[in-house]
């Protein structure tokens, strides 16, 4: 699943190859999918998309924004899969969720894995959507400063038992961060997944401040983690630290063997030295 290193590095690209381009047509998928979500018909995605032009998009979380102008929005969000540039000539993928073509016959779709919404919106009502709607500050935002990260903490210790996985992954309180990137997150802060938040000394909010801020811009750097394709379908180029490959391998910082465990929804990568539950 994308998470906001990737959706940052489709909303370059997207500017770099799809920004001015004029919509020919426009679809919905041609395979039934449960868990895509749509807010439109087949048909009045076609008529409302018809003749728009790709503005300039941008990523918000977990959230990609795409202008159609003039006076729309086609929002993609908590997805992953492939988000496709397509240049003239290319093959039509035999399976999509969501198809535009332009007047200069090149194209693109996407096929999501999992889930995903597919949006569109009159351009201003795309903010009004659940999730997008009341956004905490993300990290790439200026405003996500280690003042207003022990703020969130203390506002989170008041309200329940939370771990620093559970900080990272649940709820979109960091909106952006996900399973994967929170491995490498917490193993360079040298932080357990169930460490809990309550018991975070300033060092190690610092520490764990610092390893969000690092993280995420390494891996917008290097255009998204390689297990995931851009929009030119090419994995980015940021190899995790800690995933399914490392179980069993040496810690790279102090050999001890890399361990996973079931916690919070999802498998956890960790090194039992480097990371203790104290
Ligand atoms: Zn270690």
């Amino acid at each position: 699943m994308f998470e906001l290193p990737e959706f940052f590095t489709l909303s370059k690209q997207i500017n770099s190859s799809l920004r001015g381009k004029i919509i020919r047509s426009g679809h919905l998928g041609n395979t039934p999918h449960k868990f895509v979500w749509y807010n439109r018909s087949h048909d009045e995605f076609e008529m409302l998309t018809k003749g728009k032009m790709i503005g300039e998009a941008w990523a918000k979380g977990k959230w990609l924004f795409i202008p159609l102008e003039s006076g729309y929005v086609l929002l993609l969000g908590e997805c992953g899969g492939k988000v496709l540039y397509h240049p003239p000539g290319s093959k039509l993928p035999k399976k999509y969720h969501l198809y535009l073509t332009f007047e200069d016959d090149s194209f693109f779709t996407v096929t999501t894995q999992m889930w995903g919404a597919m949006e569109l919106y009159e351009k201003g009502k795309e903010g009004n959507r659940k999730y997008v709607q009341g956004m905490r500050v993300t990290p790439i935002e200026p405003e996500f400063t280690f003042n207003y990260f022990c703020r969130l903490i203390q506002e989170l210790v008041s309200q329940k038992k939370q771990s620093v996985k559970g900080l990272l992954t649940q709820d979109q309180i960091i909106p952006g961060l996900g399973n994967a990137i929170t491995q490498d997150i917490l193993f360079r802060a040298r932080l357990h997944p169930r460490h809990p938040i309550d018991d975070l000394n300033l060092q190690q909010k610092q520490g764990l401040f610092d390893a969000i801020l690092n993280t995420v811009n390494e891996v917008m750097e290097k255009g998204g983690r390689n297990d995931e394709y851009d929009l030119y379908n090419k994995r980015g180029s940021y190899i995790r630290i800690m995933d399914k490959n490392s179980v069993g391998n040496p810690c790279p910082e102090c050999g001890s063997s890399i361990e996973k465990t079931q916690y919070l929804g999802g498998t956890c990568y960790f090194c039992p030295s480097c990371q203790r539950l104290n």
